[in-house]
């Protein structure tokens, strides 16, 4: 419970073993005790206190650790709701928190974030912007917006004192500055994209090349599972797996595996649909025959696209050498597996981890990006950076310049929540799930 009067309804269901006035109890503190009805013992508990402005939401708070099990929770709830409490609505917690300055928007957004993370990435980036990531680096640009917005007001206000040409070069330089801070931010979004939604992986190759045995492997191994789910439509299943921390989404896994007889495997025509979506293809091959045409035209698919190849089947006798020159334009990652007795798997993971992580997710010292909002308000903010560099240039009155840098600043207190409408506050919020 969160409020002003959580302690007062508390102190009608809970007796604690040691009874104490409830400003004798500090903050940060666990009772021991018993949640009751009339004389009925309802359960055994502990219950944390947390006193304003020092929790969660800012306000008085309470917590009421039970045994569990819904017939015993679903009676503690009750009794708190019979004796004042209200139910909270979803995210109210964490709106809480934000209504009352706690955290800023970009950090209440982000808690839903580390809530549904699907990978460690995931959650890193979601932690990272919890801690203040975005909202440092977006308090760092409006200073700089700032100190020379002060400037531009003496200008308006005392046109007489002509510091007009000095204030043109300092904001020409701010904008500069400004600007490639915000596109540098923008960037990251692909990364921050490629985090929350995962790599779109397309698995292709001939009918045979293997895979479907392949596909197997890499979701037998259980810690590489985290979710599947329905695709868009009815027969496409995409499946989530997490290598070595990094995410990928398998495209049209259902096409893969259930296609058991020669007409239905999926073919080169299927592949190069399944890989213009892609971001990653990991082009599969049967080494123990030459290549064939149709091996061929998959290695056209890949052509200018990041790709793994794999050479399948190095079991039997191999016809395909990893060196052949007609791989050695398309990619620098040729591995040799055998998807039937798990040969080379972790080659490929290695592979996977090397492509994605070292150049491209660095999450340690960079910020990232990974909310489409924030995204919008960034390239937003952009337009009003090009715009106000274009009315300098064009020499116009200083107070039309201003007006431009006043959009960035609201551009930027949007995403942080300073500008923000309550339309917009209860259309993030209601993405929570209840009691966060
Ligand atoms: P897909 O049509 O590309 O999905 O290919 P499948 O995964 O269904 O494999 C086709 C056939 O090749 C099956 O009979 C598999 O058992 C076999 N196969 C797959 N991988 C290997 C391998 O590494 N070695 C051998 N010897 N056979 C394999």
């Amino acid at each position: 419970m969160s409020g002003e009067n959580c302690f007062e309804i508390l102190n009608k269901i809970f007796i604690p073993k040691k009874q104490e006035a409830i400003e004798e109890i500090k903050g940060y503190r666990m009772k021991y005790g018993h949640i009751m009805e009339n004389d009925t013992v309802i359960d055994e508990v502990l219950v944390s206190y947390f006193k304003a402005p020092k929790s969660y939401t800012a306000e008085n708070m309470c917590e009421i650790n039970s045994h569990g099990g819904n017939i015993i929770v679903k009676k503690i709830l009750e009794l708190c709701l019979k004796n004042g409490a209200i139910l909270a609505e979803p995210g109210e917690f964490t709106k809480r928190a934000f209504l009352n300055g706690r955290i800023d928007l970009a950090q209440a957004e982000s808690v839903i974030d580390v809530i549904n993370a699907k990978s460690e990435k995931e959650a890193q980036a979601g932690i990272k912007q919890l801690e203040g990531g975005l909202s440092k680096e977006i308090a760092t640009i409006k200073q700089e917006i700032m100190d020379v917005m002060v400037n531009i007001e003496v200008s308006i206000d005392y046109p007489e004192y002509d510091v007009e040409d000095v204030t043109n070069q300092e904001i020409l330089s701010m904008l500069e500055s400004v600007g490639s801070k915000l596109s540098k931010l923008e960037k990251s979004f692909d990364n921050g994209k490629l985090i929350k939604e995962g790599i779109k992986t397309a698995i292709i190759g001939k009918p045979n090349a293997g895979k479907s045995s392949l596909l197997n492997r890499i979701l037998k191994e259980d810690r590489a599972i985290v979710t599947e789910f329905e695709g868009t439509t009815r027969d496409t299943i995409e499946e989530f797996v997490n290598i070595n921390g990094i995410p990928l989404k398998l495209i049209d896994t259902a096409g893969i595996r259930n296609a058991k007889d020669e007409v239905e495997k999926i073919g080169i025509h299927k592949s190069k649909e399944i890989a213009k979506e892609a971001d990653l293809i990991i082009a599969i091959f049967d080494a123990s025959k030459e290549l064939s045409k149709e091996d061929k035209e998959i290695l056209e698919i890949i052509k200018g696209k990041k790709a793994i190849i794999l050479l399948n089947k190095i079991d039997l006798t191999t016809e395909i050498q990893k060196d052949d020159p007609i791989f050695k334009d398309l990619t620098d990652s040729v591995i040799e597996i055998s998807a039937l007795n798990n040969v080379g798997i972790d080659k490929l993971y290695e592979e996977i981890t090397k492509l994605f992580e070292l150049n491209e997710i660095q999450l340690d010292n960079e910020l990232v990006i990974t909310n489409i909002r924030h995204k919008n308000l960034i390239a937003k903010a952009m337009e009003s950076v090009e715009k106000a560099k274009h009315t300098i240039e064009e020499k116009m009155p200083i107070d039309i310049v201003a007006v431009y840098i006043k959009e960035i600043l609201e551009d930027l207190g949007t995403i942080t929540g300073e500008f923000v409408t309550e339309d917009i506050i209860n259309e993030i919020f209601s993405k929570f799930c209840l009691g966060k």
